[in-house]
């Protein structure tokens, strides 16, 4: 049986698939990679540095410039990875509400997607590899060999996200949450580059019901029927 050697997963914020991703590189001894981690660590840095988000020739050169890295977990702190911009660990600060709320207005310019997609691809056609992302099957990775779309309500997805907040301490309110999700899913999903959209090939998953159990359990017998 030949297994899937790039497997692409997209899908709305918080719908699992990181989780599904993550597990799923665990059984198959693949890398696993969040490209949400790059268009973070470019909007933490422009806001660490307190540029206008607006200026998109900017904000670019700081995506062609700046070394992003993803390492194995340094630390025992519930981390999956390492994220170092230039050399600093920033995995704990790419996930503040601050960069969640601005991060899809950074994803949005064109160069900092192309610079980003471009790491991206070249890590991807390495094979043995689960990406992660919003258009892995659509922009990134086409050719990718098993293209998984991973959905949810977005009352769910808020709810989850709005769980990890509290867990982490961050001074939310659930309705918070959903507005900035529901203001994130519009802005991700109407970009004129690479919106958020399942490839024609791709399975379409709801884990509204499912457990992440019953998700990786389902996308398994996908991969073993791919090949
Ligand atoms: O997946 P995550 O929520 O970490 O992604 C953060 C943001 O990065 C998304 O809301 C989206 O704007 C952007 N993104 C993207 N393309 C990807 C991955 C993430 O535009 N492949």
């Amino acid at each position: 049986m030949s297994l899937p050697s790039t497997i692409a997963i997209d899908g709305p914020a918080a719908s699992g698939k990181s989780t599904l991703a993550r597990r799923l590189a665990e059984r198959l001894n693949y890398l696993y990679f969040d490209t949400g981690v790059m268009y973070r660590a470019v909007t933490w840095l422009a806001l660490e540095r307190q540029a206008s988000l607006e200026d998109e020739a900017l904000i670019t050169r700081f995506a062609e410039e700046t070394q992003i890295d993803v390492r194995p977990p340094s630390k025992d702190d519930g981390r999956a990875y390492d994220v170092l911009v230039d050399g600093e660990d920033v995995t704990w600060a790419i996930r503040s509400p601050e960069v969640d709320a601005n991060v899809s207005v950074v994803a949005a310019y064109a160069g900092v997607r192309r610079a980003l997609t471009e790491q991206q691809r070249r890590i991807g056609l390495r094979g043995r590899v689960v990406m992660v992302g919003r258009d892995i099957g659509t922009v990134v990775l086409p050719e990718a060999e098993l293209k998984i779309y991973l959905d949810a309500s977005v009352e769910e997805r808020a709810r989850r996200r709005y769980q990890e907040c509290v867990a982490r301490g961050d001074a939310v309110t659930y309705e918070e949450v959903l507005q900035a999700m529901k203001r994130r899913d519009q802005i991700d999903s109407t970009r004129a580059v690479a919106p958020l959209r399942p490839a024609e090939d791709a399975v379409i998953l709801n884990s509204d019901d499912l457990t992440a159990e019953q998700v990786i359990e389902q996308v398994l017998s996908y991969v073993r029927n791919c090949g």
